[in-house]
């Protein structure tokens, strides 16, 4: 699933877009293209798991979505047990 939000850089707090394949991967290393800092992406807050549910007696198949904010918050890598607000 190809999808391209909107990012804000966690050093330089500029936003920029990227298009980034969310198939099976909700974090994700993106890097800046101001400032060059990498960006970590925890997409998995996002995640919406969408059931089908059908009255036959096999179940539908389950997607997963994402629900996106306008503007997804990045993180440092190697800094995700903190949660500092600049
Ligand atoms: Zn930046």
């Amino acid at each position: 699933m190809k999808t391209r939000p909107s990012f804000e850089c966690w050093r330089c707090e500029r936003t920029f877009g990227q298009v980034v394949d969310l198939e099976g991967k909700p974090v994700l290393l993106l890097e800046c293209p101001y400032c060059g800092a990498e960006c970590k992406v925890d997409m998995a807050p996002y995640r919406r798991r969408v059931i089908t549910v059908t009255r036959d007696e096999e179940a539908g198949p389950s997607t997963v979505g994402y629900a996106l904010p306008e503007t997804v918050k990045t993180f440092k890598p190697g800094d995700e047990e903190s949660e500092q607000e600049a």
